[in-house]
């Protein structure tokens, strides 16, 4: 059976992948694939290995934000997937879940234009992607305070992070990025960051991840970001909030 550990993880996430959804991974990483000869897209190439490490941890940030309460079944939300890369975590999320509003937001032109091709293929046409930083995209009126949900996987640490991301969240809307061993340093060098942003450590559990032990970090947003963040183009990851 196409894409059998995947299916196996998913069901045991409680989020079973129909015929369809198994159908559109397997597209996914054809196309991964192929796109990473030309453009680099991914280190890990191996058929298992891409079920394991990207579509089924994606899925695992998922099935945990559902148990947590900050998606809920059905329910349309705003998400913004930040630094997506080749797409994750959103796109897999976005596959299993239809009701689920996306954008994904990357900086780099060749990552976009492969994004775009692959929700083609898909079938995933109400996917937004846009080329751009965060730094800038963050003072348009569409995406300022825009979203209910922020996701980011392995794009900066968190102090980095709550600076490019809580400007995009409502009040009352969540950051989620998936942290390694790191978790409890990153979340105490963020304290800074998050009393000036806005934010607020909800919880650091682990995730219910088929590869590797990881902890989802939650924040919620519970004050407007004043006007003057994110910092210009790289300076948040050059001069972290501290
Ligand atoms: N989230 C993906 C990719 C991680 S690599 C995954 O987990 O596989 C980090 C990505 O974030 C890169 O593609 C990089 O171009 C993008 N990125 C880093 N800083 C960014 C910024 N300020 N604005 C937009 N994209 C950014």
């Amino acid at each position: 059976m196409p894409m059998d550990v995947l299916a196996r993880t998913a069901e045991g996430l409680g989020l079973p992948l129909n015929a369809r959804q198994l159908q559109q991974f397997e597209e996914y990483y054809h196309q991964l694939i192929a796109a990473n000869r030309r453009v680099s897209l991914t280190s890990i190439t191996d058929y298992q290995e891409v079920q394991r490490r990207h579509f089924g941890e994606s899925l695992a940030v998922g099935a945990a934000l559902y148990q947590a309460g900050v998606l809920k079944p059905d329910k349309g939300a705003r998400v913004l997937d930040l630094g997506a890369g080749a797409g994750f975590p959103g796109l897999p999320m976005r596959i299993v879940c239809p009701a689920l509003r996306l954008t994904i937001l990357e900086a780099t032109r060749k990552k976009t234009a492969f994004l775009e091709r692959l929700l083609a293929r898909l079938g995933l046409e109400d996917v937004t992607v846009i080329t751009g930083r965060a730094e800038t995209v963050a003072y348009e009126p569409t995406h300022r305070e825009g979203y209910d949900l922020v996701l980011a996987r392995a794009v900066a640490p968190l102090a980095v992070l709550v600076e490019l991301t809580l400007p995009f969240l409502k009040v009352g809307g969540f950051l989620a990025t998936p942290k390694g061993t790191r978790a409890p340093q990153e979340i105490a060098e963020a304290s800074r960051a998050l009393g000036t942003c806005g934010g607020r450590i909800v919880s650091a559990e682990p995730l219910p991840s088929p590869a590797l032990p990881l902890r989802l970090v939650l924040v919620q947003k519970i004050a407007p970001t004043p006007a003057t963040y994110p910092r210009r183009p790289g300076i948040p990851a050059k001069r972290p909030l501290r």
